[in-house]
């Protein structure tokens, strides 16, 4: 898929006030610092369509990006904040988990992965409950090129390992790297191939 349009649409606080888009949406998520905002300039080929963190508070809301006229990228809140309080934490989660049970729109959550580091509760605990409330979503390890290849088939093999101790299947996993550009074609070609089911199911 070749990328004519990206835009910022709306930000949100509150998913209730997330406007009905009548088109398929892709959310990202994952822990702050996983690349999630490089990852989304990327895809769209736009050096500053979601902000490069640093300072979390920034990016604490539901942000809609219009792509091609046709669908949007979400981009939600990173989670696991060391430096949020834990009321704030609660708010947060509460938004991000209303929004993914909620929204019609909704065709897959990517979840974002640091493939550098060992799986984390905090990522597993959220999959598992994607799984539970059966919204679909893949595992999208970023920052590939940072590591040599026998290292990535390291931790790939435990992230899978611990995986399977919950579940009976793995979800669909692509390999990105913002730096490298590595699973750009793969995860355009996915959402390409999905956007069609919208129509089906709307
Ligand atoms: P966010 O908080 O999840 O939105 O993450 P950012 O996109 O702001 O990136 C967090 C940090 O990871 C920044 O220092 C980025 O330069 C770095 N980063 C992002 N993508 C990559 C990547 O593909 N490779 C490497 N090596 N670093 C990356």
């Amino acid at each position: 898929m070749t990328i004519n349009q990206a835009e910022f649409v709306v930000s949100n606080s509150d998913y209730k006030m997330c406007p009905e888009l009548n088109q398929p949406e892709y959310a990202f998520i994952g822990r702050s610092n996983v690349g999630k905002s490089s990852l989304i300039n990327m895809l769209t080929g736009r050096n500053n369509l979601a902000k490069t963190s640093g300072t979390p508070g920034k990016t604490q809301l539901i942000n809609h990006f219009k792509i091609n006229d046709s669908w949007y990228i979400v981009d939600l809140p990173g989670y696991g904040y060391a430096k949020v309080s834990k009321r704030d934490r609660r708010k947060f989660k509460g938004m991000i988990y209303h929004f993914l049970e909620q929204r019609l729109d909704l065709m897959c959550v990517f979840v974002l992965l640091d493939s550098r580091i060992p799986p984390q509760n905090s990522d597993l605990e959220f999959m598992n409950w994607l799984g539970e409330k059966g919204i679909p979503f893949v595992m999208c390890f970023t920052k590939i090129e940072n590591l040599k290849a026998y290292e990535l088939d390291e931790n790939l093999a435990a992230y899978k390992a611990k995986m399977l101790e919950t579940w009976e299947d793995l979800p669909q996993i692509f390999l990105t790297s913002s730096r490298s550009k590595a699973g750009r074609e793969d995860i355009l070609d996915f959402i390409e191939q999905t956007n069609p089911m919208y129509d089906e199911d709307h």
